[in-house]
Formats: C-alpha cells, structure tokens, sequence
C-alpha cells in the first residue's frame, strides 16, 4: 500500500506542475547531494539565434561589397539548406536567419548527422561541411588561422559553429541562446539546500563557462559527446555522490535513466519524458528545488 504521505505529497507536487513517478522516486529523490543540469534547453531556452556571420575570404584583395555579399548568400544559403534538414535546435537558427535574408533553400543530399559534432551533405553539388572543430579534423579541415576568432564568440557565451564547403574552411557562424529568466534563481535555492550544481553539455568548454559564470553552477563538464552524459553520470556516482539529472533532449535519456532521479522538462522530447522519474511541467528549474523540498518534508514526516 502507498503510504498517505506519498500520496499527499505527489498530489502537493501535482499541483505545482511536479509529476513523480511513485513513492520511490520520492524516496530516492530526498537522498540526493549534487544536481546535474543540462545546458541547452534546460538552463537556456533552447532556442539560439545567430549573432555572427564571418565570411572567410580568400581573394582578400576584394572589397567590393556586392562580391561579399554574393559569397555570403552563397555560403549562407548552402548551409541553412543542410542545417534544414537536421533536427537540431542549432540548425532551426540557421534557416530562420537565411529564410529571414530572402534566400530560397534547395534540397540537400547524402545529409548525414554527428551526434555532438555536427552535420554533412551534399548542396548543389558542393560538399557542405557545419560542426565543431572535431568535425573539421575529422574531415582534415584546418581552423588553426581563425582559432581565435571563435574563441573570442565563445567567451562572449555564444557558439561558433565552423563552415566549410569541399574541405575549404569558409566561414564561422555563431549563435546564442538565452539563460531562462528562472535559472539563475532556481541555481541559488539549490545551493540554499546544500546541493551541489554541475552542468553537463556538448557545447564548448570556453562557451559553457561563460553561461556556467553567469548562472553560478559549482562545475562545467563540457564538451562531452551524446554517450558520454551517462560516463559522467557514473563518474560522479563513482564519487559516492547521489545525483539528479534534469534534461529536456533526446540525447539526455540514457543519463536521465542512469542517474538516481531523472528530472525531464516537459517541453522536452517524449522520449526524455519516458526516462525520467519526475516531469517538470512548467519548464523552468524552479521545479527542481520544490521537488527536492517536497521530498524531504514528505520523509521527514513518514519517519
Ligand atoms: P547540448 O549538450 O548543448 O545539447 P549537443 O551534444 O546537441 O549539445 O551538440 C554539441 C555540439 O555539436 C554543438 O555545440 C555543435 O558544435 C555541434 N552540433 C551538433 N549538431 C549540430 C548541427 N546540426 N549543426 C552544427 N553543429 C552541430
Ligand atoms: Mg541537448
């Protein structure tokens, strides 16, 4: 039988657009010490938008402006109508940005995806390469010139995204998302309960830090490829640390199943939602703290 005080408290936490799974989760739930959080989606809103478009050019002896401009929509155009064809929140970015330019995309081919790298394809005949740089070495394109250019995109909190088109680097596009307006009060009354706040994510080292600076979480672990979430998740384990992991993507699910308690953002992907202990209704990290609080109030009085 469920005890009362179960069902009180997950009808409590209902009422506040918190779904747990059961008396366990709830019991799991209150042992916890350190919170993991996703970037993307999660501590930011998940929708990025371009903030820079840096045409690399060769012929720099140039300075027409229409030539800059014809390279650009060419390079632009090549790469939103790849990026259409990927279901990345980074790639809606690129198409907004070319559809808002009054470019007309045509259809990419041989499209193929790299979790946590980037994408590739075929573009009017050219070979449309867009990811980070280890999807340039990869595919033996040097970035070393324009090494820091991105760097500086990066500190500033936003992505650069590497564009090369038949192995020729062309251009660096970045995008930046914004922090949701609950995240970095939600960070704080985590830190009230004594958790601990780490944020886990595929993005950059330098761009998780300036969006970890701003939020004020405890740990940056970044850079990480889809199926390394869960190896961090068990790292931290290996640390006897008892840990919850609040996602919203795809790729989150095996770590939201291997961590103690699996929190998931219910604008997050359904199959997010299937791995997760406890749905997060509204999607702000506000549920998180009240989730936490519930449990240990709900265990304090079953005792
Ligand atoms: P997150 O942990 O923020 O969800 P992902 O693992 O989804 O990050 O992606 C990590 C990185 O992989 C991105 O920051 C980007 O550099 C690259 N990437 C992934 N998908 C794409 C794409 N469609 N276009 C370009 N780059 C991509
Ligand atoms: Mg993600």
């Amino acid at each position: 039988a469920v005890p009362t005080a179960v069902m009180v408290a997950t009808g409590r936490g209902a009422n506040y657009g918190i779904l747990i799974k059961g008396g366990e989760a709830l019991q799991r739930l209150e042992k916890i010490d350190t919170v993991v959080l996703d970037k993307t989606g999660t501590i930011t809103a998940g929708r990025p938008e371009v903030t820079d478009f840096l045409l690399l050019s060769n012929d720099s002896n140039i300075a027409m402006s229409e030539a800059t401009s014809l390279a650009e929509h060419h390079v632009l155009r090549a790469a939103a109508a790849l990026e259409r064809a990927s279901e990345h929140p980074l790639a809606e970015a690129f198409v907004q940005y070319a559809v808002e330019r009054g470019l007309n995309l045509p259809q990419a081919h041989d499209f193929e995806s790299f979790p946590g790298l980037g994408v590739v394809g075929v573009v009017d005949g050219e070979i449309i390469l867009i990811g980070n740089p280890t999807l340039m070495k990869m595919h033996g394109v040097t970035i070393e010139p324009q090494k820091a250019t991105a760097e500086q995109m990066s500190a500033e909190g936003k992505t650069p995204l590497w564009i090369a088109i038949d192995n020729e680097l062309v251009a660096i596009l970045a995008v930046a998302d914004t922090i949701k307006p609950d995240s970095i009060e939600a960070i704080r009354k985590m830190h009230d309960d004594g958790l601990r706040v780490v944020m886990l994510t595929g993005d950059n080292e330098r761009t998780a830090h300036a969006i970890a600076r701003q939020v004020n979480v405890d740990e940056v672990i970044a850079g990480v490829l889809p199926a390394g979430k869960v190896e961090a998740i068990k790292r931290l384990q290996a640390e006897h640390r008892v840990v919850a992991m609040v996602g919203d993507g795809v790729n989150d699910a095996p770590a939201l199943a291997q961590a103690d308690v699996g929190l998931t953002m219910a604008s997050g992907a359904d199959i997010a939602m299937d791995a997760g202990d406890v749905t997060l209704m509204r999607s702000d990290l506000n549920g998180v703290a009240a989730a936490v609080t519930l449990s240990r109030r709900t265990m304090r009085v079953m005792r």
